[in-house]
């Protein structure tokens, strides 16, 4: 039973907000709230989705603080319902409507984004491998496969390969790319149209599921719940979800249920391209734009473009541009006449791990022949976790290559510093500050 109070309460709420916003926004919105449960600390009321819920906390939250008991942050203390079954005829003051085309936020596949047109590299050879695997058994392999990384390094590409290949190679399959923006303005535009049924089943129904940049979804919690429930039905169907982020999920500021969902499959990395990879990249882009880079001059662009795929394609474009223009051989002349500004971004001295070594010396009062030998005792091996760190960070070769500075060590004990210092950097600012101070002096 309710308290006469609590119920009065809401009702003199529901009066005052009727006033205020105007009899359509009011049946859309409040009509169909029931209270359910009233107790000093707070109500519960029910709501027929998470949207209204959604617009009651935009944009009534403070009224509600108003009439309601707070919690501690001052937020009106309100536990929500979401109704069971969609009242689908619930709309007693609509006449029927015409049936709406449910508008699909859908991204067309980009035509280059081929798994042909992806270079591979030590850097992103095992991300591809599984994008393929994925493609070719879709619900089959890795489920969901999250791919993660900085931008430009080839995301949405891969995400897109996969969608051509299935598309290419199981025709009877349904796919669908999109962004989580486009999931987010389909939801709201269904919900207005009130056609979210149409949509769920939409989805409900497809085969491959392609999601760029969750990493939207982040402070936009009513839509995650919506977007979760999206994806465990098809997942428990065998459906395939691909996601893409920009960080890996644990650092994702998600529900630990979704965090947990896209930790289901498989987890890999994108990472920034080593520097033959980078010239391959170069002279792929370069073929396909019609004019040929000498590897030489390859080298030199690539030595100073280091850490963003799409900056060597823009690069190319200038360099095409300014060579077809002008009638000019591709010379190191022409390539620093013309790519300067993009040369300045990128240190003049080319960083080495003799120089992140020294840095860390000096920071740490650490010898650098200790920092490359084998000792184990703390005061050296967790400066020499942070050199590997920094190298890792700031060095655009293979993980091979760069390990092999630090006295022979394998690839996998600098990915273990690189991870375990990642980690401890997030949670200690006196380290941060520290690693800030040694970048600093290397970089100058
Ligand atoms: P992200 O989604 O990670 O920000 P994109 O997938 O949009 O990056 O890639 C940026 C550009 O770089 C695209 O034009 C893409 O084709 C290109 N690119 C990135 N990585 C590679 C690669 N390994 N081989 C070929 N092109 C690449
Ligand atoms: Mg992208």
């Amino acid at each position: 039973m309710l308290a006469a109070t609590a119920q009065d309460v809401w009702t003199e709420f529901l009066a005052f907000i009727e006033e205020r916003c105007g009899k359509v926004e009011f049946e859309n919105w409040f009509a169909p709230i029931k209270l359910l449960q009233s107790t000093d600390e707070g109500i519960q009321i029910e709501v027929p989705n998470i949207f209204v819920r959604e617009y009651l906390l935009d944009n009534y939250r403070e009224d509600l603080a108003l009439y309601l008991p707070t919690n501690a942050n001052g937020d009106p203390a309100i536990t929500f319902v979401v109704a069971e079954a969609p009242r689908e005829n619930h709309t007693p003051t609509q006449p029927a409507k015409k049936e709406e085309r449910p508008v699909h936020h859908e991204v067309k596949l980009n035509h280059h984004y081929t798994f042909e047109s992806f270079i591979e590299g030590p850097s992103n050879q095992f991300i591809k491998s599984a994008a393929l695997g994925v493609a070719n058994r879709p619900g089959k392999s890795y489920n969901p496969l999250f791919i993660h990384g900085g931008v430009g390094l080839g995301k949405t590409h891969l995400l897109h390969g996969i969608g051509h290949y299935v598309r290419d190679y199981h025709k009877g399959m349904k796919v669908h790319c999109i962004t989580t923006e486009g999931f987010i303005n389909e939801l709201v535009s269904h919900l207005k149209s009130k056609t979210i049924d149409k949509m769920k089943r939409f989805y409900r129904s497809l085969d491959v599921l392609l999601v760029d940049d969750i990493q939207f979804l982040q402070n936009r919690l009513n839509f995650e719940e919506e977007f979760c429930a999206t994806f465990e039905a098809l997942i428990n169907q065998g459906k395939q979800i691909v996601v893409t982020s920009d960080k890996p999920p644990g650092q994702l500021k998600l529900s630990e249920r979704m965090i947990a969902r896209m930790e289901w499959g498989l987890v890999a990395q994108v990472g920034i391209p080593d520097l033959e990879t980078r010239v391959a990249i170069l002279q792929f882009k370069a073929e396909q734009k019609g004019f040929r880079i000498p590897s030489k001059i390859g080298f030199f662009i690539a030595e100073h473009i280091y850490n963003n795929v799409r900056q060597l394609e823009g690069a190319i474009n200038r360099l095409g541009a300014y060579c077809r223009l002008m009638h000019l051989d591709l010379t190191q002349e022409v390539v620093e006449s013309t790519l300067g500004e993009m040369f300045q971004a990128a240190p003049s001295q080319k960083i080495t791990v003799e120089t992140i070594l020294q840095a860390v010396s000096s920071m740490y009062d650490v010898r650098v022949a200790d920092l490359k030998g084998t000792s184990r005792e703390k005061r050296v091996a967790f400066p020499r976790q942070i050199a590997m760190y920094l190298a890792k960070e700031l060095i655009g070769d293979s993980l091979m290559k760069i390990a092999s500075n630090f006295g022979g060590k394998t690839h996998s004990t600098l990915l273990h510093a690189w991870k375990k210092v990642s980690s401890q950097i997030e949670a200690d600012e006196t380290l941060r500050r520290q690693v800030q101070m040694t970048k600093q002096n290397i970089e100058v």
